[in-house]
Formats: C-alpha cells, structure tokens, sequence
C-alpha cells in the first residue's frame, strides 16, 4: 500500500485552499477534514476569515477518516477537482450526537428501513410466511377454543413482526404476556396502544446505561479511564474517535487516547491520524506497566479513551494479555464493543470470551448494516452489561449515539410495520 501524507492547508477562502490542496496533492487528494475560524482583531472585530482544510495524497485509508466535506467541498469534488471522502450509505437515520448533559433526549423515531432490490422478494416471501404463519395459529386458537377476538388480533400481528426481525420466541411471548396483562380487551385493539405498549417491555429488556458518561474527575482523583474491547474490525478505534471528536470539539473536554492495540501497524496509524485531526495526545504502549505509566502521566486530562488490541479473543493466553492490560489502566468503565452485522451465536461467543476482561458496557456498532436487530435486542438482555452507545455509520464524529433501550424496541418494532 502506497503511503499517504496528511496535511494541512490554509487560506482564505475554500477555493483558494483546495486549489493548494490540488497543487500539492494531485487531483486524487482525499479531504479529511474541513474548518473555518477568524484570525486577528480584537474581541472580534476586524478580524478576518480564514478555512483550514486537512488532506491526504492518495487513496483514502479505506475511509477510515470520515468527516463531514462541507458542501463547498462537496460541490468542488463534484467538479471534478479532488475527492471528497465518500458518505457512508444511511440505512439508519443518525440521531444527534449525544449530549453529556443527560437525560439523553428522546430523538425522533427513525424511518422503516427502505427495501433495496435484493431484500424485496426476501420480505415479500417473508410477508406470505407471515400470513401462512398467522393463519395456522388463528386456526390452532380456535381449534384450541380460544375467543378470536380484535384485540388478540392486533397484539398477534405485532407478535408476528417480532418474530419476523428475530426477537427470540421467549421474548416475544414474555413481552406479548405482560401486554396481555397490562391492556384492557379494548386496549388490545387500538394498534397505536398495543406497540407503545410492546415498545416499553422491549425497551424494560434492554439494560441502557442510562446517562452518557461525564468526563471529569472520578471520586477517585483520576480522570474518567474508559477502555473498549472486542474483536478486530468491530469498529472500536473508529469509536474512541467519535467519543474523543465529542467529547473535545463539542464540549471542551480534555481528551487523551492510549492504545495497546500494537499488533497492526496500521491500527496505531490509524488512531494517531484521528489524534492528529482531532488534536488529542496520543500514546501507545506495548506492556502493562506502559499503561499504567501513561495512563498516571495523563491524570490531567478529563478523558482517558483506551483502544485495544482485537486478536485477543483467539485463544486464552491473549485474553489474559487483554486483561493484563486493561487492569493496569484499571478503566471506570470496559466497554465490550460487539458489531451489529454478526450473527447471534457469534456475539454471545464473543461476549463469552472477553468476559474475562470484566466488561461493564456493551456498544454495538454498524446498526446502519445490521440485517436483523431482533438478534441485538436478544443479546443485550441476555449479555447483563448496559447499553452505553449504538453507532450507525463510518462518519467521525456523527454516527454514535447514547444506548436506549427504546431505540432498540423502535427497530424491531418499526412504526410503519403495524397495522
Ligand atoms: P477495530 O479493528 O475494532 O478498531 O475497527 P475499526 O475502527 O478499524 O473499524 C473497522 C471498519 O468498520 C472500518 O472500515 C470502519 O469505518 C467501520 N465502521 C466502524 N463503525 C461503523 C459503523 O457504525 N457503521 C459502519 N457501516 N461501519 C463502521
């Protein structure tokens, strides 16, 4: 792989800065990132404005970096002239980044997923399934004497899509129980009180972290230490960038990263790239005792975001390495970070085997490529580690949002899904 440069560039207006860019660069340049802000004058007045933009020559590091070209750039990239990092397709609608001052505010529901060429005869067989379903157990209620009536109707079809997005049949069956019990026969007929209904027992299953972690100092006088593991490629480097992009850029907080992921080069090179443009100090240490030395050298930041190595989880003796790590930083909180695009057995596999590194928080990553959110739904209540952050695309620092039980239930449960 060719090496790439990042650089930074200075005008006055964008034009000028990408016309240095594409000096410099070349045409195939790769805008990372993009800034405006005003130099000299006093109290603001007489100042002038000036855009930064940062860029690398090259291919993109696999769009690792994303963030947001502005639209400038995005009309200059459209000419033609250099590349602005590609957009990440948007399956799941982002929901605000979130806010420290909690509680989290209760972002809109998203939009049911739009069916691309390849899902349609997948749900339409789905959809006939689901009929055939339905009537076998209609006929099985009747046979069985059971009174027919609207509202089981109602609370049946809601039943049925559960199932269909891979909510567990115990699940379901608890959550239809408990609604049973809670609504009236007539309640049981008004589609819109059957799902609130169904959404706060699937929400009640999903244990949420509840308020986004303050960074600060911790009753014990060192800075709020947060640790993420879990598999290779799950996305926990892009993760501690969207964490670290918040918590600095948007609310001034001191931020530091250590990483012990030393195994890839590339990883390290990658999370010193997100440093560089996001202005963090970054360290990395190859030994226990190397964490714990960085992480007592940096008891002046706010934040301490600690990336490590994926690998850990093949065989026992790395997970013990894992672990040796992650106690030498002695994190307030291990995030277990696990990708919304694997199966169910994989994620309870894999929370199985860092279980040992002692998580306290599960993040699941790439809803925007999820395939069934039953399966995440299933798995976070069954895992017993709060929901502390969901992420939904590539995009640093955008696409992460604080864990909710309700925006789970809303995914298995789409609006649009309910007669
Ligand atoms: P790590 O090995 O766990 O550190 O994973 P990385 O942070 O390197 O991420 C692996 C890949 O997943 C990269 O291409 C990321 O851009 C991508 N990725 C991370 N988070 C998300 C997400 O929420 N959605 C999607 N679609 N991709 C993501």
């Amino acid at each position: 792989m060719a090496a790439t440069t990042l650089k930074m560039y200075r005008a006055r207006t964008m034009a000028d800065a990408l016309a240095e860019v594409k000096r410099d660069l070349g045409k195939d340049a790769v805008i990372l990132h993009t800034r405006a802000y005003r130099v000299g004058g006093i109290w603001g007045l007489g100042s002038k404005p000036m855009v930064e933009i940062t860029a690398s020559s090259g291919e993109p590091r696999e769009a690792r970096v994303r963030t947001r070209p502005t639209a400038a750039v995005r009309a200059y990239a459209a000419a033609g002239s250099v590349s602005a990092v590609p957009r990440a397709p948007r399956a799941v609608e982002p929901e605000p980044v979130f806010e420290t001052r909690s509680p989290v505010a209760v972002a809109p529901e998203p939009e049911p997923r739009p069916a691309s060429d390849v899902r349609a005869p997948i749900e339409a067989e789905l959809r006939s399934l689901k009929r055939m379903v339905g009537e076998v157990l209609q006929t099985t209620r009747r046979t069985a004497g059971a009174p027919a009536s609207t509202g089981s109707d109602v609370l049946f079809a809601q039943y049925l899509t559960l199932l269909e997005n891979e909510v567990a049949g115990e699940i379901a069956d608890e959550v239809v129980a408990k609604v049973r019990r809670e609504l009236s026969d007539e309640e049981q007929g008004n589609p819109v009180a059957v799902r609130k209904a169904m959404l706060k027992q699937l929400a009640a299953l999903v244990p949420a972290a509840g308020e986004v972690p303050r960074a600060g100092r911790v009753e014990d006088g060192r800075p709020l230490t947060v640790a993420l593991v879990g598999p290779t490629g799950v996305g926990k480097t892009t993760t501690i960038a969207k964490l670290a992009a918040a918590y600095k850029l948007r609310q001034g907080k001191r931020v530091a990263l250590v990483t012990s992921d030393t195994y890839r080069i590339a990883a390290v090179e990658q999370l010193r790239t997100y440093a560089e443009i996001i202005g963090v100090p970054l360290r990395v240490v190859m030994s226990p005792e190397d964490m714990a030395a960085a992480c007592g050298a940096l008891r002046d930041y706010d934040l301490i975001l600690i990336d490590t190595a994926g690998r850990s989880a093949r065989d026992g003796a790395r997970v013990e390495e894992l672990k040796a790590f992650v106690e030498a930083a002695n994190p307030h909180e291990t995030h277990l970070v696990l990708s919304g695009t694997s199966s169910e057995g994989v994620l309870m596999e894999t929370a199985r085997r860092f279980a040992a590194v002692g998580p306290n928080r599960v993040i699941f990553t790439k809803l925007d490529e999820a395939v069934n959110y039953g399966v995440l739904l299933n798995v976070a209540s069954r895992v017993s580690l709060r929901l502390s952050f969901v992420t939904t695309g590539q995009e640093v620092p955008d696409h992460i949002e604080a864990g909710r039980g309700e925006r789970l239930a809303k995914l298995v449960l789409p609006m649009g899904s309910v007669a």
